[in-house]
C-alpha cells in the first residue's frame, strides 16, 4: 500500500485500541474504506457524538451523558439504600464487580491510580479521592471496601484512600490475598474475585 497520511493516521490511532495491533489496525481500516457509506460514514458520527455528549459523572466517575443527570451509582442520593461503598479504578473493574453479584451496594469510580512514578498514572488530583470523602460522609457509610488492583500503583492508591480516612470511624476493608500480585480486578474470573470479597481483611 502507498503511503497515503489519512490511512496511516487512521492506522496509528486505532492499533492504540485494546487487543489491537498494526497488523489488525490495518484490516478494520481497510473494511472501513470498503465500506464507506454502511460503516466509516456511520462511525465517524458516532464517535463525534460520543465525544460531544459523553463525560465522566465529577461526582462517582461513572460515564454519563451530558443531557441527562447522573444517577448511575445513585451519586446523588435521595433515600439512603446502601451502607457499602466500593471504590474501584475504572469502569470495567464495576462491570466485573457487577457480574459477579458479589457486592451490593454503591460504587466509586477513582478514575485511575495514583502513580508510584511521575512518568506514568494519574496524580492524586486527577482522581476522585476527593469527592470519594464527600461520599462517604454525607451517604454516612459503614464500610468502605478498597477493590484497586493488586498492582504497586493500585496498593499504594488504596494506602492513600486509607490514611485520608484514618480520623473517622468508618470501617475500611482491602480484598484478600488471593488476588494474583499485578492482578488487575477486570481480569478477574468470577471465582477469585468472590473469595477475595468475602474473605476481605478489614484495615
Ligand atoms: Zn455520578
Amino acid at each position: 500500500m502507498q503511503n497515503i497520511s489519512e490511512i496511516e493516521e487512521l492506522i496509528k490511532l486505532i492499533s492504540k485500541l485494546p487487543g489491537l495491533g498494526p497488523k489488525s489496525a490495518k484490516r478494520i481500516v481497510l473494511k472501513l474504506i470498503n465500506n464507506r457509506n454502511e460503516l466509516a460514514k456511520p462511525l465517524a458520527k458516532a464517535l463525534a457524538e460520543v465525544y460531544k455528549n459523553i463525560s465522566r459523572c465529577k461526582i462517582c466517575g461513572t460515564l454519563k451523558s451530558n443531557i441527562i443527570e447522573c444517577s448511575y451509582n445513585d451519586c446523588k442520593i435521595v433515600e439512603k439504600k446502601y451502607d457499602k461503598i466500593c471504590v474501584v479504578e475504572n469502569l470495567a473493574d464495576q462491570w466485573t464487580i457487577q457480574n459477579s453479584n458479589i457486592f451490593q451496594g454503591y460504587y466509586h469510580i477513582l478514575g485511575g491510580t495514583i502513580s508510584s512514578s511521575s512518568s506514568n498514572g494519574s496524580s492524586k488530583q486527577d482522581l476522585l479521592i476527593e469527592s470519594l470523602l464527600k461520599r462517604i460522609k454525607e451517604e454516612k457509610i459503614d464500610e468502605v471496601i478498597l477493590a484497586t488492583s493488586a498492582t504497586v500503583e493500585g496498593q499504594t492508591t488504596a494506602f492513600y484512600i486509607q490514611n485520608s480516612l484514618k480520623d473517622t470511624e468508618i470501617k475500611i476493608s482491602k480484598l484478600a490475598q488471593g488476588l494474583p500480585i499485578g492482578g488487575e480486578i477486570e481480569n478477574l474470573d468470577d471465582g477469585t474475585l468472590i473469595s477475595a470479597f468475602k474473605n476481605r481483611k478489614k484495615i
